[in-house]
């Protein structure tokens, strides 16, 4: 699991994002592409974990994020 400061200086074109949903453990893997489109090129983790929603169970706010 690492750590990174943002997705435009850490995602590079290839790589994924994984979240993950504390609440029902459900998976989800983002494109670099879709995860700028969706969060912004200088999200971080915090700003990228505040906003998602599980698509399974549909809690906010509790998704662990990394690359
Ligand atoms: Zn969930």
């Amino acid at each position: 699991m690492t750590m990174f400061q943002n997705l435009h200086r850490s995602l590079g074109r290839g790589q994924t994002l994984k979240l993950q949903c504390e609440a029902c453990d459900h998976r989800a893997t983002l494109s670099a592409q879709e995860a700028a489109a969706l969060c912004g090129a200088d999200a971080t983790p915090m700003d990228i974990r505040r906003r998602a929603r599980c698509k399974a169970c549909g809690v906010e706010g509790r998704v662990r994020v990394w690359i």
